[in-house]
């Protein structure tokens, strides 16, 4: 940094089993090993010892790793911006587990073993619902009484921000080097979670996970939006306990529940070849993402770009076609051999004659969290 330029990249996958696989990538070496990493500070270890290796390594020694940048999910109504972690910011953490027991917990724990293994580094806390923190209250409040909002904290709190912040920036920066306006915008990220942002110039004011992460649009495995009363007749007639219903919300249901598959692609494939469930799937789905996108230009009052990110967003060119279709009301045409092209950098698939561009970036959730670390360290004195 600051030239952002990536000397190396890894990733542990299967940790706590006897098979777990390691990978380490620089411009020369792009290896992965299959060894038993019983935990995460045994993964991070490892992968130190990648980053010092006399012939492949990166580093000579941990001292010159200034600054390890963590992502925390859930920062509650506390962080709006990205901070030292001290042993008080670690606390803070810890007590938000409750609003993100799948997620906060293991983030702390990846804090933990950095701090371990890099003790001479800065750890950096980049929080998801930063982005988040300005929303307005008319969009972020539930319709419930006050007590539960004043006593309990129960509000919108919105994720993957990190992504939603990285490519609305990239998109502004593509839109003004071309003399286009950008400061109406709405950023659809689609992968296995999935949520969409109104921004207006370059402030979220609306979007469309809330308390947790299994609202608004539909997903891998999560129901989207859902009528409460539904979980109720789970429970109480059915005979559902409430875990049981938030595991079929947030694991059994989205594209799964719809087709029996969550990766998209067999989805696709088995829709083309005229697999019906598939079909309704992916229907229901484009069609979500359309009525958030009317409700959004509603609250912006106009568009001026979509921009289509992660996974699906980046590569599944029937999602972004079916999502943008019968849209010309509101200036949204896209062109089919733009859209179909094999997406490397930043592409803008809409015609010439479109009033709202529809932009393809890829996110880089790694990259944003280092700029944003870099950011704070050049303010302090490291
Ligand atoms: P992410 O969470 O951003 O890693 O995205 C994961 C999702 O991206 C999975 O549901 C995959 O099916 C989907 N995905 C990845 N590549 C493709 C592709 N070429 N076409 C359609 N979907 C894809």
């Amino acid at each position: 940094m600051p030239s952002e330029n990536v000397v190396a990249s890894g990733l542990i996958e299967r940790i706590g089993n006897s098979n777990a696989v390691i990978s380490y990538k620089t411009s020369e070496q792009n290896i992965s090993k299959e060894l038993e990493i019983s935990d995460h500070e045994k993964g991070l270890s490892e992968m130190n010892r990648f980053l010092m290796h006399s012939e492949i390594g990166v580093i000579k020694d941990k001292s010159e790793i200034q600054v390890v940048g963590h992502r925390v999910v859930h920062g509650g109504k506390d962080f709006s911006d990205t901070v030292e972690i001290t042993d008080e910011i670690k606390s803070k953490i810890k007590s938000l587990s409750v609003l993100a027991p799948l997620h906060n917990p293991n983030n702390l724990k990846g804090i933990e073993v950095a701090e371990k293994v890099f003790p001479n580094a800065m750890q950096v806390g980049v929080f998801d619902t930063a982005f988040f923190h300005e929303m307005p209250e008319r969009a972020f409040r539930y319709a419930i009484p006050n007590s539960f909002y004043k006593k309990y904290d129960i509000r919108a709190y919105g994720f993957h921000g990190t992504s939603h912040k990285y490519v609305s920036e990239k998109a502004q920066q593509f839109l003004a080097s071309r003399e286009l306006p950008g400061n109406k915008m709405i950023t659809i990220h689609l992968g296995n979670g999935c949520s969409m942002t109104a921004i207006k110039d370059g402030k979220a004011i609306d979007h469309s996970l809330g308390f947790g992460p299994a609202n608004g649009l539909i997903m891998g495995t999560r129901s989207g939006d859902i009528d409460q009363s539904v979980i109720f007749y789970l429970i109480n007639q059915l005979g559902y306990s409430p875990d049981e219903v938030n595991n079929i919300i947030q694991k059994e249901s989205g594209m799964l529940g719809l087709t029996g598959h969550h990766d998209l692609r067999d989805i696709q494939q088995k829709a083309a070849e005229g697999n019906k469930a598939c079909q309704l799937a992916l229907d229901m789905n484009t069609y979500r993402i359309k009525k958030y996108i009317g409700s959004y230009v509603a609250a912006l009052n106009g568009l001026d770009a979509i921009v289509f990110t992660a996974g699906i967003g980046e590569n599944s060119s029937v999602i972004r076609k079916m999502a943008c279709s019968n849209l010309q009301y509101l200036g949204i045409e896209i062109d089919d051999a733009m859209n179909d092209q094999r997406i490397e950098n930043i592409s803008d698939i809409s015609l010439k004659s479109s009033k709202t561009k529809v932009l393809v970036i890829p996110t880089n959730e790694e990259l944003e969290i280092a700029k944003q670390s870099y950011n704070l360290i050049s303010k302090s004195d490291i």
